[in-house]
């Protein structure tokens, strides 16, 4: 697997530069980090803003959204802003966010918004790095630490992350396009999950590679890879893939395997067992019946299984 390249709050786990001072310990980061790879930005900090600092907060004004230090009604807006753009045009290579929760700085949609009287709140927003980082990276994940507590949440940012720094190192890497073909099976299923239209489409882009030549095939490609993704999976279409997963098999299961699988399945999608213990399960028989082609499906392996 190859390691992501992460985006990362400093404030968490890596230096004590909050308002307060303070540093924000997160297990999940923490882990996280053994296998990714953390690029770390503090956006006040960077700006010149001390630590610790009196706490800003987002006011909507009707022209835009400002960055305001409420005591000395100081505006940040534009250096934040400046300062956030050159970083996204910056970053090169990179597969994710990990940003911290509820900062006017890195908030991803839970910021508090204030009414231009910097007194009343109208409701909650991105904070300005974190809206930068959803523009200029339309198809990257996007998470702070808060939300990654939901495991759909969770899983799916994992997902993302490792799928996308293993696209990002094969695919521009490609010189033949059998690799290409072979980069698309091994993520069939992955890909059916997210969106099977999406998934049939890349296979009509490599069958017609001859027309474009294989440099622009790939191009296509990668750009319709990153789309598939946009749109978190629900239940219906884990189940859908497992059983088109199981459909490689089930002829040689006995009765009261299928009965269980069937079972599972069913339990599955009303949320009586998690899905992970049916795919888990469904593994069991792919490695039984040693499928070189399902053993090599990243759908059933995203990512490191120690971050489950
Ligand atoms: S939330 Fe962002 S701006 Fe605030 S201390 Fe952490 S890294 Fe810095």
């Amino acid at each position: 697997m190859y390691k992501p390249r992460v985006v990362i709050s400093r404030c968490i786990n890596i230096a004590p530069v909050r308002y307060n001072g303070g540093i924000v310990t997160d297990d999940f980061a923490k882990k996280l980090g053994q296998f990714v790879e953390y690029i770390d930005i503090c956006p006040e900090v960077d700006i010149g803003m001390s630590v610790p600092r009196p706490s800003v907060i987002l006011a909507k004004y009707p022209e835009k959204i400002r960055m305001i230090e409420p005591i000395s009604k100081t505006d940040y807006t534009e250096k934040i802003e400046d300062y956030s753009k050159k970083m996204m045009e910056s970053f090169k290579n990179i597969d994710g966010f990990l940003l911290k929760s509820k900062s006017p700085s890195c908030g991803v949609g839970d910021t508090k918004l204030y009414k231009d009287d910097l007194v009343h709140s109208v409701g909650k927003t991105d904070g300005i790095f974190a809206r930068f980082a959803k523009t200029h990276f339309p198809y990257l994940p996007v998470e702070d630490e808060g939300r990654v507590h939901d495991i759909w949440i969770k899983r799916d940012f994992l997902t993302k992350i490792f799928t996308f720094a293993n696209a990002r190192n094969t695919l521009s890497n490609i010189e033949s396009i059998n690799q290409l073909i072979k980069f698309h099976q091994n993520n069939k299923y992955l890909l059916m999950l997210y969106s099977p239209s999406k998934q049939k489409k890349l296979g009509q882009i490599i069958a017609n590679w001859d027309k474009v030549g294989l440099n622009e095939t790939v191009k296509i490609y990668r750009e319709l890879f990153y789309q598939t993704f946009l749109k978190r999976p629900g239940l219906k279409s884990h189940i859908n893939v497992l059983q088109h997963i199981y459909g490689h098999f089930s002829d040689l299961l006995k009765s009261s395997e299928k009965r269980h699988i069937h079972n599972l399945l069913n339990k599955a999608l009303d949320g009586k067992v998690d899905i992970k213990t049916v795919i888990e399960y469904i593994k069991g028989f792919v490695f039984r019946f040693d499928d070189e082609y399902l053993k090599s499906q990243t759908y059933l392996s995203p990512y490191p299984e120690e971050l489950d």
